[in-house]
């Protein structure tokens, strides 16, 4: 309730376009709960973790600034015991902790005011390990065939305070001095190198590591384990990959891709990585897909890891994007760190910019600006609804600074972005953000800050052209229409708001650098920075297909008038790749906004049937699976399903079952979507095909190359009986690669038959899978296996057992996540009543998207499927 009323307020507030004009970052008057009157400067802490008792003890000493006269200390502290608490200053004054577990502080109040001066905090702690992947935990891994148990952290958002008493605000930057005490037998990595180890008896050993420059809290690190490694060094920098045992080999792809990347952002940047050492840890349970720890960033093994002889073309890109995107954050982030978690786009944002703008640099075939427009579709399908924010969202405390980590911070930050450096150029804007990493090296900024450098070197009005976009929600829709001949212009401009299920949207305003031009030209578009509701475009011929947002650059949708909606339609094939893919895209957008018949869309995805962009015909393929979606549970699904294997035949004739010498390395991830398709629609010939090869990959799985593996596990798994569901998840249980792994119980949660769908879901309850993993077996039955129904009785049962496995970020999105399975607007209504009761307000956001989404859902079936069935049975070959 709250939620959606403070969502109303902001909404009245864009509708009369005030922005609110952020200021530059000031310490003092800087967000956040703990008092600035109190600085860290520098902590020492010592720990001695304990893995077999599951619990960690502490000793630390922060050296602090008093910057006015203080009556008590406040930080942040939780989950923590305190004890033998004193300040040192001219004498020794001991300390009572007093902790709040609700604001997660200690407090300890002083005696008599303390004057303004320099001062040490000593303490005593004890905490917990658990297995959850917040602050110290013990993640637990499986190498060769044997289970074993590591520790790793994860501080990002508000989890230091979980390993030791801190300041756990971006702006209270410090050094930090770590000691560790460990088993002799075991490796400590944390951010900075080594510099002393002693043995203290009992077989341990003491470890203590370099103090690390100023940073942010959420940046600190420690990982202690059996590792194997591999290392090299570049321009000065020592690197290192490291993992458990027996995966040494899958690191090195890991290796040689760092090295690339670090040269690339040396002369990006301006300016060296900072640190003497950089290492990448790979371990099979983190929270995250990676954490971008200052000189020791911590990746899920199947972010990390590539197999030469065992994994599919898409983990090495994805990989490569990966490292790219956390070395990034080396420097935005850890050098330059967000004043405030409202500002994490300046973060997550950039690093999702830089990542795809170096992975393309070093691999221009895998055409990842391409796919990058997927990832811009998923944010405007977001953004579009009533439920959306900006980019720059308000966190009025960090217990929701985890709400941000989503597709409109990660990929509408990354399309802004590259939007505002194709207006201003690319040489303009590096210059902009070399000045930005100069003047703010070791501090921390707002996003005025960074408008206020690219203004600068640019001499472009930045700060105006980017507050539309970054402090106001949704985006706009440029309408381009044919004029009557005669007139001064051959087309005109219209931006409205874009939108998709809501009732009243906001009457919002964009400045838009519209790129447009005859079809198939590229060298003949214009640039128009579009600022008024209506303009006037350019005189071109008066016959010409008009296509705007060529190149895909822009974060906008683009809708035609009829005349040249039927030319561009004409027109498509001759299209740029970029152009063709973004035409489809907004097309299919606008028939879920209501703006144009689903024909529009059909005809357009017909014109390009045979297209020869694996990129273009993926997104035909997500198209057909969204259309699948629709007609799931209808009479005329078998129909489609023909209708959709006759359309796809051709491409998946020409790709066929095996890899050809030479062909793009997105021809091979386009043959195992075909597949996977093909089969779930029923193809006879490559279901038996896969069937075949999977007996094959049971006696031999070396028979399986790497990329079809996933694909042929799909199809096995979609129709398996309790033979094939045991053969599969036998072979699950084996792996130790985690790739593998996933691949396979992705096929046991595809399972159709509900008897073995129910075996899946209880696998959930087991500890064969990591814990995240294995709780989300069950939403994933919900939705590839389409059993939301049997899912969620399973998950309401199970619950307190499942949310147990879970991050508490993901558990937010744990129970709206299974419901998004459903189509069905009751299923929204019992969603949101279940949420009052059961969830903690902290996941109002993913429960308001997820009810949105389903009513939209079912209001969008009913609206488009009959046009949908329409179409399709006219074109059936009789
Ligand atoms: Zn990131």
């Amino acid at each position: 309730m709250s939620f959606l009323f403070r969502f109303c307020l902001l909404w009245l507030c864009f509708g009369m376009l005030i922005l609110r004009g952020e200021e530059p970052f000031d310490f003092d008057k800087n967000q956040g709960r703990l008092p600035k009157t109190i600085v860290p400067e520098r902590y020492e802490v010592r720990l001695e973790p304990d893995l077999e008792h599951a619990v960690f003890a502490g000793d630390e000493t922060v050296k602090l600034e008093v910057r006015q006269p203080v009556k008590q200390i406040v930080l942040h502290a939780n989950g923590l015991e305190i004890s033998g608490a004193r300040l040192q200053g001219a004498q020794e004054v001991p300390l009572t902790a007093q902790l709040n577990a609700e604001e997660q502080t200690v407090t300890f109040a002083l005696p008599s005011e303390l004057p303004p001066g320099h001062y040490a905090l000593a303490m005593h702690f004890t905490g917990k390990l658990t297995e959850q992947p917040r602050g110290l935990y013990i993640a637990p891994y499986q190498a060769k065939g044997v289970r074993g148990k590591m520790l790793a952290t994860q501080m990002e958002a508000i989890d230091c305070r979980r390993m030791f008493p801190c300041w756990d605000e971006p702006a209270f930057r410090a050094e930090f001095v770590l000691q560790a005490v460990v088993p002799e037998k075991l490796r400590a990595v944390s951010n900075m190198p080594e510099v002393a180890g002693k043995s203290v008896g009992n077989g341990r050993r003491e470890v203590t590591f370099a103090p690390t420059p100023k940073m942010a809290s959420y940046l600190v690190a420690l990982a202690v384990g059996e590792f194997e490694e591999v290392r090299d060094e570049v321009e000065g920098t020592q690197l290192a990959v490291l993992t458990t045992p027996g995966k040494r080999e899958q690191a090195q792809y890991a290796l040689e891709s760092t090295k690339k990347i670090l040269k690339f952002y040396h002369e990006y940047f301006g300016l060296k990585y900072p640190l003497p050492k950089l290492d990448q840890i790979a371990i099979p349970s983190t929270g995250a897909g990676a954490m971008e720890n200052w000189g020791c960033i911590i990746y899920n093994d199947n972010a990390l890891l590539y197999d030469p002889a065992n994994s599919a073309q898409s983990m090495r890109e994805r990989v490569f994007a990966v490292i790219a995107h956390e070395i990034a954050h080396q420097w935005f982030g850890n050098l330059v760190t967000m004043a405030w978690w409202d500002n994490l786009w300046l973060n997550e944002g950039f690093a999702s910019w830089m990542g795809t703008k170096a992975t393309d640099h070093f691999n221009p075939e895998w055409k990842v600006w391409l796919r990058a427009a997927g990832s811009k579709d998923g944010a405007m399908r977001l953004d579009a609804r009533e439920t959306t924010h900006p980019i720059q969202r308000p966190v009025p405390d960090d217990s929701r600074a985890s709400e941000g980590f989503d597709e409109i911070t990660y990929s509408k930050g990354q399309a802004v972005l590259r939007m505002l450096e194709s207006w201003l150029g690319e040489e303009s804007f590096r210059d902009g953000i070399r000045a930005y990493i100069h003047a703010h090296a070791y501090s921390n900024t707002t996003t005025a800050d960074l408008w206020e450098a690219l203004g600068k070197t640019s001499g472009k009005p930045v700060r105006e052209f980017a507050a539309g976009w970054t402090e106001q929600p949704g985006f706009p829709v440029v309408t381009v229409s044919a004029l009557p001949a005669g007139s001064a212009a051959s087309v005109q401009l219209e931006q409205t708001h874009f939108t998709i299920h809501q009732a009243n949207p906001a009457p919002l305003r964009w400045q838009i650098p519209v790129i447009y031009g005859p079809a198939g030209a590229p060298s003949r578009a214009l640039l128009t920075l579009l600022k008024d509701p209506i303009e006037a475009g350019a005189m071109l011929e008066p016959d010409a297909a008009i296509k705007a947002n060529i190149g895909d650059v822009g974060y906008y949708r683009v809708a035609y008038d009829a005349t040249l909606t039927r030319r561009l339609l004409k027109a498509a094939p001759l299209l740029a790749e970029a152009d063709r893919l973004n035409a489809l895209n907004d097309a299919w957008a606008l028939v879920q906004a209501g703006r144009t018949p689903a024909a529009e869309c059909l005809d357009l995805m017909s014109a390009l049937s045979d297209d020869r962009s694996p990129t273009v015909v993926q997104r035909i393929i997500d198209v057909l699976l969204a259309i699948d979606g629709l007609e799931r549970s209808t009479a005329n699904r078998e129909g489609f399903h023909a209708w959709a294997r006759d359309f796809l035949r051709p491409q998946f004739e020409r790709l066929s079952w095996d890899a050809k010498p030479g062909e793009s390395p997105l021809d091979a991830s386009l043959r195992g979507s075909l597949i996977s398709i093909l089969g779930a629609f029923g193809n006879e010939e490559v279901t038996s095909s896969a069937r075949a090869r999977f007996a094959a990959y049971v006696h031999d799985p070396a028979s399986l190359p790497g990329d079809l593996r996933g694909p042929v596990f799909a199809v096995v798994g979609h129709d398996a009986d309790a033979v094939t569901w045991e053969q599969l998840h036998t072979a699950a249980r084996k792996e130790d690669s985690f790739e593998q792994k996933r691949a396979l119980y992705s096929a046991l949660v595809s399972a159709r038959n509900p008897a073995l769908a129910a075996q899946t879901l209880s696998l959930s309850l087991t500890d064969e899978l990591i814990a995240p993993d294995a709780a989300r077996l069950v939403q994933r039955v919900a939705h590839d296996g389409e059993q939301p129904a049997l899912a969620w009785d399973f998950a309401r049962e199970h619950l307190e057992a499942l949310f147990a496995k879970l991050p508490d970020m993901a558990a937010n999105h744990y129970v709206p996540g299974i419901f998004e399975g459903f189509d069905e607007a009751a299923r929204a209504d019992e969603l949101e009543t279940f949420a009052r009761r059961n969830l903690p307000p902290v996941a109002g956001t993913a429960v308001a998207r997820a009810a949105e989404n389903i009513r939209f859902q079912a209001e969008f079936k009913a609206r488009v499927l009959p046009q949908i069935d329409t179409w399709w049975q006219a074109r059936v070959r009789r």
